[in-house]
């Protein structure tokens, strides 16, 4: 027969796990109805949310900063930035930085992707390359503002996901490839406009080849842990090329193999 201490002692136990189940099954509860700009724990945010913190963004962190092409900020309040951004992250998706998105790579500041869409000075009509295509967001608001985005990704795993989540947001006009974004894509050159969302040593001789004339190239230049500076590059007309230092910016380095 056991001791009545012994039977009190099994009844606590047994209560305690009680206590500890409950209160698990509480907060799963809870969870699922909580909004949180904080993000933690698996925050569940709605549609409607979203698209206010996008706002706030844009007037926030872009306009405020000296964005006025009206295309670039109808584009960044139009894309759900947060569905370019990985669940465990999502509820950063509109902070004013950059955020993993997986292989050690980022998706870009917001005002950085507005800023250098700006200054590639686009047109209805443009052909655009993009090499570095990460997420698949700054590809998804070009493509809201030209003809054709052409955007190369060498993270396999990377590119096939942005593939698939640009075709399921209708995003028609992008078409992505797996390769060395170093080499540009030949065979849909010449670009109106080129932009490299990883930082390179030098610009890339073959990107400069394939810029149209009157094109523009935005690339970010410099070594891996310093800062880059982000140059503009142009080709007039007359196929003349002028390399310009506008901002220092930092990137993840553009990968050779
Ligand atoms: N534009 C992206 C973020 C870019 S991060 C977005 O909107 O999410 C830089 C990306 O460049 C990474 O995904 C990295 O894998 C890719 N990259 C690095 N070197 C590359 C190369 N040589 N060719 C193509 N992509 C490259």
């Amino acid at each position: 027969m056991k001791s009545r201490p012994m039977k009190l002692s099994i009844l606590i136990f047994v209560a305690s796990c009680l206590i500890i189940v409950i209160s698990f099954v509480v907060r799963l509860i809870f969870q699922k109805d909580t909004v949180t700009a904080m993000g933690g724990l698996n925050s569940v945010i709605d549609d409607d949310t979203f698209a206010h913190q996008r706002k706030r963004m844009v007037a926030e962190q872009i306009a405020y900063r000296g964005i006025t092409d009206k295309g670039v900020l109808e584009a960044m309040e139009t894309v759900p930035r947060h569905l370019f951004i990985p669940e465990e992250n999502r509820s950063y998706s509109y902070y004013d930085q950059p955020i993993p998105v997986g292989f050690g790579q980022t998706i870009s500041q917001p005002y950085i992707v507005a800023f250098m869409t700006e200054l590639l000075n686009l047109e209805k009509d443009d052909i655009v390359l993009e090499v570095g295509t990460g997420s698949g967001y700054q590809a998804a608001i070009l493509s809201k503002l030209v003809k054709q985005v052409y955007t190369i990704e060498i993270i396999e795993g990377l590119g096939k996901e942005a593939a698939k989540r640009l075709k399921a947001m209708g995003h028609n006009n992008v078409e992505v490839r797996i390769g060395d974004g170093y080499k540009g894509w030949p065979e849909h050159a010449p670009f109106d406009a080129i932009i490299v969302t990883a930082a390179a040593e030098h610009i890339p001789q073959p990107l400069i080849d394939q810029l149209k004339p009157g094109g523009r190239l935005v690339i970010p230049v410099g070594g891996v842990y310093e800062v880059q500076d982000l140059m503009l590059i142009t080709k007039d007309a007359s196929s003349k090329v002028v390399k310009e230092s506008i901002i220092p910016v930092r990137f993840v380095p553009l990968i050779r193999k």
